[in-house]
């Protein structure tokens, strides 16, 4: 049977756990991880505003981001630029629209 362990506690270093990477890597993959963004919705939020079609909840600045542009005829790729295919729709409106959880595609996080 070993002896008891006699700590030399005293001579050890105080290890930093390694900040494991460095700031801007981390941003970065912060960066990546952004909603991504639909080149049309900024636009349908200028056009139809920021308010959800459907419960009519309104939105700003800060918050605009759990409004998402639903495609009307389901298809992604019909995108007329007067927006005719669009309706903002909050994420809790959005969800309950598709009510299958193919928001994945709208929002990842
Ligand atoms: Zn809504
Ligand atoms: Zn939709």
């Amino acid at each position: 049977m070993g002896g008891p362990y006699k700590g030399r506690h005293k001579l050890r270093r105080m290890q930093k756990p390694q900040s494991s990477r460095p700031v801007e890597e981390v941003v970065k993959e912060l960066q990546k991880k952004r909603l991504p963004s639909y080149p049309h919705r900024e636009q349908s939020l200028k056009i139809h505003g920021l308010i959800c079609a459907k419960c009519g909840r309104e939105f700003d600045e800060a918050n605009k981001r759990l409004l998402t542009v639903h495609h009307k005829d389901g298809n992604h790729h019909n995108n007329p630029s007067n927006g005719s295919n669009w309706e903002n729709l909050c994420i809790y409106c959005h969800d309950d629209e598709h009510s299958r959880g193919v928001l994945g595609d709208y929002l990842t996080s």
